[in-house]
């Protein structure tokens, strides 16, 4: 690897040929879809595995902290940025179909919109995942936090999964807070550098819960989906009629999507109220965050520039020039109310970043 130094605070780096710029103080706010956040000390965006560990070089060479960015759309940066070393996955259109005996496997590189996965599948016939359109961000991102809609998930088609274990400077890169519910034998040398791939099984997946979450030194570079051949029209019509419901009942405002996870509930007054109130059937305890939100009558609550979402009151949106201090403030004003009314801790989906 050689190192040039150029002016502007942008560093390049000569990798296999290429280049590779290494930014310094970048912005980091229009890289998220909630348009939030200061600048990281570092930032560099790859396409591909070798640049990937080009990068974490540096970064361990440097002793930085690092972050890997993919699409935006569940992150909150601090209005300070971020100190070390934001790694953004490029969107590159790495996706190739791949038959295993009667399964169809498609090859996707992590950074992959998954948008254009969906669409890619619709266009190719195969079924699986059109549940999936409007869900922005990429596809590593989705896999990390398992995300699902309409009953759905990532769990239900990931087939199997590559990620890079790599060197992490602070010492939190297992979460020990979370259950330890996984204990597999290659990843007991957390420190050790090499590439993994996790069987959908090891990957662990849960209500936005990965493997990947716990793992924080675990960077998912590919993954295998498993969809099957159907009919392009039947494919096409499901995915329009999602996108009317999605435009129907989502806000417009910047956000980072549901800002709470919906919690278990165990008291059945709650899930009685619920049940009666919205007309919805409780699935596995879990209430919907947006419903004890509206119900301690916080639809439209405003803390600065950030506000609960008229549409819904899941959405935590910038109204226009919000900090993060903002959305932190109205975020603790929440779960204060949920908390004294319900006796429910709510827990955030959307990650916290340089706080
Ligand atoms: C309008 C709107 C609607 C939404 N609707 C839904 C919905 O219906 N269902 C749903 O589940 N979610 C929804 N979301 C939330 C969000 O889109 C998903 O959580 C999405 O999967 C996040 O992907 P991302 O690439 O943007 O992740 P980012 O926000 O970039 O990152 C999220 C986390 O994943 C980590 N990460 C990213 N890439 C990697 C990697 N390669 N290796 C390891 N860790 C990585 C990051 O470090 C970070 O901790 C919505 C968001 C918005 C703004």
């Amino acid at each position: 690897m050689l190192k040039l130094k150029e002016k502007g605070g942008v560093e390049r780096l000569l990798i296999f040929k290429k280049f590779m710029n290494i930014q310094k103080n970048f912005p980091l706010a229009s890289f998220t879809t909630f348009n939030i956040g200061g600048p990281a000390s570092f930032f560099c965006e790859v396409s591909d595995e070798s640049e990937l560990i080009e990068a974490l070089d540096y970064v361990e060479k440097n002793n930085l902290k690092v972050f890997v960015l993919g699409g935006g759309s569940n992150v909150l940066f601090n209005d300070d940025g971020f100190d070390g070393m934001v790694i953004k996955l490029k969107d590159t259109n790495f996706l190739k179909i791949e038959k295993v005996g009667s399964d169809i496997l498609v090859n996707c590189w992590a950074g992959e919109r998954l948008g254009n996965i969906v669409n890619f599948c619709a266009k190719n016939s195969l079924t699986g995942l059109e549940w999936a359109v409007g869900i922005p961000g990429s596809l590593s991102g989705a896999i990390r936090g398992n995300a699902g809609a309409y009953g759905y998930d990532m769990k239900s088609v990931v087939e199997k999964v590559k990620a890079f274990g790599y060197f992490c400077k602070d010492n939190s890169s297992v979460n020990e807070s979370e259950n330890d519910r996984c204990n597999l034998e290659h990843l007991k040398n957390k420190n050790e550098k090499k590439f993994i791939l996790f069987s959908n099984k090891e990957c662990d997946f849960s209500y936005r819960f990965s493997i990947f979450k716990k793992y924080k030194n675990l960077v998912i570079v590919s993954a295998f989906l498993k969809l099957k051949k159907g009919d392009r029209n039947q494919i096409k019509n499901q995915m329009e009629e999602i996108i009317k419901k999605r435009r129907e009942k989502l806000p417009k405002e910047k956000s980072a999507g549901s800002f709470f996870e919906n919690p278990k509930v165990e008291k059945k007054e709650i899930i009685l109220r619920f049940e009666k109130d919205s007309g919805k059937k409780c699935h596995n305890q879990r209430i919907p965050a947006g419903w004890l939100i509206e119900e301690v009558g916080l639809r439209g609550k405003k803390i600065g520039r950030a506000k609960i979402s008229e549409e819904h009151a899941n959405f935590l949106v910038n109204s226009g020039g919000a900090t993060a201090k903002d959305v932190i403030m109205l975020s603790s004003f929440v779960k204060m109310k949920v908390r004294n009314e319900f006796g429910i801790q709510l827990k955030e989906e959307v990650q916290y970043v340089g706080f």
